[in-house]
């Protein structure tokens, strides 16, 4: 599928916005993997998606960059509180049920990162010792890249801060196999 038409193709979706920017331009800030392990969202250290188990910064960075292209996905929801579990965590995974679908509309090889770490289990196969189930459909979150999304929604238009009442949700489609 060709970028207009991925643009078009998540809009139709849902998104309420979708830019496309270089990987190379990505602002990856390694000082933010402290905070997985202040561990808020309950992942860290049992969900293979998710520190330590994802690998370094340096390798997740290295992970997005093998790829040239990201689509970035933005969702709005009308959550007051952004640490309201009960409310945040079906959101996002409504949100990344849409990346991957738009993923398989796309049709092309490419990583996905997601809104949240990996869900696809309960719980994830790690805790009981066990390979992951589905490597090739695991996907970790924009944190646990140490991706600046901040500065990554104003690049691409998008508001990240976006109001009393109103929580934005970002994942991206790397595509683009590099070299
Ligand atoms: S696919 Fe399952 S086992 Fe693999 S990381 Fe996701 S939740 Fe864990």
């Amino acid at each position: 599928m060709d970028e207009k038409r991925l643009l078009a193709k998540a809009l139709e979706l849902g998104f309420a916005n979708a830019a496309l920017v270089n990987t190379e331009d990505l602002v990856f800030i390694p000082s933010f993997r402290p905070l997985c392990e202040e561990n808020l969202c309950g992942k860290y250290g049992v969900n293979y998606s998710c520190p330590p188990a994802c690998g370094s910064v340096d390798e997740m960075r290295l992970r997005v960059q093998s790829w040239r292209r990201a689509l970035v996905l933005q969702t709005m929801w009308d959550i007051e509180d952004p640490l309201d579990g009960a409310q945040v965590k079906p959101a996002k995974a409504q949100h990344n049920r849409l990346t991957r679908e738009l993923i398989n509309l796309a049709g092309e090889p490419g990583l996905m990162v997601g809104a949240s770490g990996c869900s696809l289990c309960t719980p994830c196969a790690i805790t009981e010792g066990q390979p992951c189930r589905f490597p090739e459909l695991r996907y970790s979150c924009m944190s646990a890249y140490c991706i600046f999304v901040k500065d990554l929604a104003q690049r691409c238009g998008m508001e990240y801060d976006c109001g009393p009442g109103v929580t934005a949700f970002f994942s991206m489609y790397c595509f683009g196999p590099r070299g």
